[in-house]
Parts: C-alpha cells; sequence; structure tokens
C-alpha cells in the first residue's frame, strides 16, 4: 500500500510546473537538449540563444503558441502555466493528453528545428540551391510584399499556407521522432473544406502535417527528404487532403 501511494504522489507532484521551475529547467538543460537535437539531426546548430519569457505579453500573441523563433538564432520560450510537464514521460495518465500535450522540452526542440530550417535554407542559398520562394517566405517569415521585392514573377502561386503546413509538420515530426510528446500515428483523412475552415488549422497545420510528411522523411532520411520538398512547390490544398497526388509530383 505504502508504495502504492508513493508512486500516486510522485504522479501528481510530477505534473507540477511552475514558472520558476520552466525558467530553471531550460536553464540547465538548453545545451543538452540541442547536442539531444544535432545527434537526432545528424548536423549541427551554428548559433541559438534560447531564453524564457512570458509570450502572452509579446505582439500577435496566439492561445495556442508556448514558443517562438526569431531570426537569425533567438528561441523564446513561455513560462506560461500551459504545460503538462517539463518532459514526456510514458505514464499512465498520457491517453488524458493526446493532441492537448505540451512539454517543456518538446516546445524547445519544435522550435529547435525551425531555427536549423532557417539555417539550412540560409546555406542552400549559398550554395545557390534552388529554395522554392514560398519556404524562403514562410522560414523566414516574410510576407507577400516580399515576394514583390524579391522579383517573383508569379504571385499567382503564392502558397503561404502550404509552405507554414509543411514548415510546422517537421517541427513536431523531429519532436515525435525524438519521442518527446505523445504521438497519435493513426492516418485520418481530411477533405478539402476541412482543412480551410479557420477553427481546424491547429489540428491540419500541427498534428495532420506531421502524418502527411513521417512516411516520406522516415524513407528518405532527414536531409535528403528536406532538400526534395523544399526544392518543390508546397502543397495545394486538394494535395494536402490527397498526399499521393503531392508526393507523385515530387
Ligand atoms: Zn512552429
Amino acid at each position: 500500500m505504502k508504495s502504492i501511494i508513493l508512486i500516486l504522489l510522485l504522479l501528481v507532484t510530477n505534473n507540477h510546473v511552475t514558472k520558476e521551475g520552466i525558467a530553471d529547467y531550460v536553464n540547465q538543460n538548453k545545451d543538452k537538449i540541442v547536442k539531444e537535437f544535432e545527434t537526432s539531426i545528424n548536423d549541427r546548430i551554428y548559433s541559438y540563444n534560447i531564453i524564457v519569457d512570458d509570450l502572452s505579453l509579446y505582439q500577435d500573441y496566439d492561445s495556442m503558441e508556448a514558443g517562438r523563433f526569431y531570426p537569425e538564432n533567438e528561441i523564446i520560450i513561455t513560462d506560461e502555466l500551459k504545460y503538462v510537464n517539463y518532459e514526456y514521460h510514458k505514464n499512465v495518465t498520457d491517453l488524458i493528453y493526446v493532441n492537448l500535450n505540451k512539454y517543456v522540452k518538446a516546445v524547445v526542440i519544435h522550435e529547435l528545428m525551425h531555427l536549423y530550417l532557417y539555417q539550412l535554407i540560409d546555406d542552400l542559398l549559398l550554395d545557390n540551391y534552388s529554395i522554392h520562394y514560398d519556404y524562403i517566405a514562410s522560414v523566414k517569415n516574410l510576407g507577400k510584399h516580399d515576394y514583390i521585392d524579391n522579383n517573383i514573377s508569379n504571385n499567382a502561386s503564392i502558397n503561404l499556407y502550404g509552405a507554414s503546413f509543411i514548415e510546422e509538420g517537421i517541427c513536431e515530426y523531429i519532436v515525435c521522432k525524438m519521442k518527446q510528446s505523445i504521438c497519435d500515428n493513426t492516418k485520418y483523412k481530411y477533405s478539402v473544406d476541412y482543412i480551410k475552415q479557420n477553427q481546424n488549422t491547429y489540428e491540419i497545420k500541427y498534428i495532420y502535417s506531421r502524418m502527411f510528411l513521417q512516411d516520406f522523411l522516415n524513407q528518405q532520411g532527414l536531409k535528403q527528404g528536406l532538400l526534395i520538398i523544399l526544392s518543390n512547390a508546397p502543397p495545394t490544398y486538394i494535395e494536402m487532403a490527397n498526399p499521393e497526388l503531392y508526393y507523385s509530383r515530387l
């Protein structure tokens, strides 16, 4: 009986995340997390600056967000109390949190992938590799006016939603590959109408997008998969609903 009580107590206290705890966790673990990330992607991060702050006080705050990346190397992790725990540990309470799970470490890894994509695209452009402009605009957080500034003539093909769908999917892909979150691998099928609806944006961009990419990135390997994806136009709504259409043109 004593051991049962002890285990229950551990589970309860384990979920007790505090503002100070978030700051301490990030400051004490960030270098270690970056190393784990680098091992997982088999590449390196040139530079990073990871800080903790209250993102709800920032401009364009979205209640679903827990981290932000600012070019070129800054990551902000929010210290709002919206986490299940500091790190993901497989335990009996898992099922309750499916798809609403937030772990401090998982958020750091998600944002590190944004940083890595930014760095990778810069490297590829320096090597004169052809990157589709929608990805440059999405990863660098550029607006539609930048297409004009950069002499991108075919404005009709601007597809920032498709690019950010892929970008967020890649970030979630690595979180799941590193086993840092609860990852539901059910293959859902969505209609174009469902994908387009605003209230489904989170589900589509942060959950479905990973499943959309997972098999391809597993087969190709991360780096090679990214090279193929980034050099082609991002998926249209019809292709998001029908992955086989998208992958058949890559
Ligand atoms: Zn993101």
